[in-house]
């Protein structure tokens, strides 16, 4: 009952297979899946080894993924916990471990999965309990230890894993749950605090304290600006659109009626975002060369994917870009995920590291 669990979002599951059959690969390891369209999950049929398991924090188009370790079907509704319970302390005892820090119940995104998603909401209570009686759970969260992960594809057939803390995503199943901020002119916002959250990790807010300064590409009409001026920096908002007034009262918004593609800033900034509907290939290429001519520090930008060939548009811009990182910026951070506030479209993020201010 080997296999790896994938969450992506609905609608994506052949990006996200063809990704992790493509990972997988580069570490000699193979298997296939059946996703069913629109579910959001993938499950890989495999043996992973721990390579490609310490790998899946890379993977772009899963949210969230892990090891199963266990499958269990025909659950009896008048008793599925005992099952459970047994098969929990079989796997924690082959793997030496000894307590869990937390448990989660979870099911699919898509909309045929709704009535499961009620019940996996419930039944982590009494799953919970049992753990606890037994000794196998601690008696507090601990987000240091593994996980226990339980995926209900109804409620009679269950996946069992084990996580690894730091390979865990920000938010279980990649959901990330963030409250709409009050005063922020676009849901879009929360696109950008997720990605700070991802990629900064969750203390995203201190380590953004360094950073005075950003330009805003597409901005109207202002819910990233809305993010960076919330941390309190000075921001070029580029766009032909109008940005929010409250926004633009705070008088931390500099509003440049422009093109994207050509404005530059007179002197070396922060923080770069990008937002503007236009080929990802032009939209990366740009972000690039904004860093590597020093014109901004750090970039997170979005690449609008095209219906087709999503996965392979990707592969073709992450080559450009990893072929230019080794020629030019070998200590460079990139990274990339399709984020829970992303629709068609993936979020990057780019340090190239580079030194002196
Ligand atoms: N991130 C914004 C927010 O949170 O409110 C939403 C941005 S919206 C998805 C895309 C914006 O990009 C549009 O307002 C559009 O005018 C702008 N845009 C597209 N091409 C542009 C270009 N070449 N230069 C400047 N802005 C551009």
């Amino acid at each position: 009952s080997d296999g790896i669990l994938l969450y992506c979002r609905p609608g994506f599951e052949k990006e996200c297979l063809a990704e992790v059959v493509e990972t997988a690969a580069e570490s000699g390891c193979f298997g296939w899946a059946n996703p069913d369209m629109n579910s959001g999950f993938v499950v890989f049929e495999t043996t992973p080894t721990p390579k490609v398991i310490e790998r899946l924090p890379e993977l772009v188009f899963a949210r969230d993924a892990w090891a199963i370790s266990a499958r269990l079907a025909d659950l009896d509704e008048r008793d599925r916990l005992t099952p459970i319970i047994e098969t929990v302390a079989r796997i924690l005892k082959d793997a030496g471990i000894r307590q869990v820090g937390d448990v989660s119940c979870e099911y699919a995104e898509g909309e045929q999965y709704r009535p499961t998603a009620r019940f996996a909401g419930k039944f982590v209570h009494p799953v919970r309990q049992a753990l606890r009686r037994s000794g196998s759970l601690t008696p507090k969260t601990r987000p240091d230890l593994p996980a226990l992960r339980l995926f209900f594809k109804d409620s009679s057939q269950v996946l069992i894993g084990v996580d690894r803390p730091d390979g865990r995503a920000a938010w279980p199943m990649g959901i990330a749950r963030l409250k709409f901020p009050a005063g922020a002119p676009s849901r879009s916002t929360l696109k950008l605090e997720e990605a700070f959250s991802v990629f900064l990790g969750p203390q995203w807010r201190d380590r953004l304290q360094n950073s005075h300064t950003g330009v805003d590409l597409g901005a109207s009409p202002g819910g990233w600006t809305w993010q960076l001026v919330n941390q309190g920096m000075h921001v070029y908002a580029i766009d032909n659109g109008p940005m929010d007034e409250t926004l633009m009262a705070t008088t931390q918004v500099d509003h440049q009626q422009a093109d994207g593609f050509i404005w530059k800033p007179d002197r070396y900034v922060d923080w770069v975002v990008c937002d503007m509907v236009e080929k990802p290939a032009r939209v990366a290429f740009l972000m690039y060369e904004w860093l590597h001519e020093r014109h901004a520090r750090y970039a997170m930008f979005n690449l609008k994917l095209p219906m087709r060939k999503r996965f392979a548009q990707w592969q073709e811009i992450r080559e450009f870009l990893e072929s230019r990182i080794a020629q030019e910026h070998p200590k460079a951070e990139l990274r990339a995920k399709h984020l829970y506030h992303d629709r068609e479209e993936i979020t990057v993020y780019l340090d190239l590291k580079n030194q002196n201010g």
